[in-house]
């Protein structure tokens, strides 16, 4: 990743917390390695004083990002985007088969005219 700041005075760095990036990468020429969370494909910014392990799915053998390695502690399963898309399909595979739930027939009273 490659963020090139020289044309511009800056981004502070209160803007780069949320977007997960280092104090200082809003300044000059900031270049960072980054990896895309095998379960849900997020790129994650490596950033370089981070000295807590990085989450890393056996299941997959690939890296993933804290969120999914949170849920993958948690679950002790490998949640894969092709597993989830796969998921998904089912699901929706699921619902076409379903068929209708029976009409169920609405006992009408008739309004019954004296006169
Ligand atoms: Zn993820
Ligand atoms: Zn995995």
């Amino acid at each position: 990743m490659l963020i090139d700041n020289r044309e511009s005075p800056g981004v502070e760095d209160a803007a780069l917390a949320p977007l997960g990036l280092p104090s200082g990468a809003g300044r000059g020429l900031f270049e960072s390695a980054t990896y895309t969370c095998s379960h849900c494909n997020a790129v994650v910014v490596m950033e370089p004083k981070r000295t807590r392990a990085r989450g890393f799915c056996l299941g997959c053998g690939q890296q993933i990002c804290d969120g999914c390695e949170y849920i993958r502690a948690r679950t002790l399963a490998c949640r894969s985007m092709d597993q989830r898309i796969t998921e998904l399909q089912e699901r929706d595979a699921v619902k076409q088969t379903d068929p209708d739930p029976p009409l169920t027939l609405l006992h009408q009273d008739t309004e019954t005219t004296h006169g």
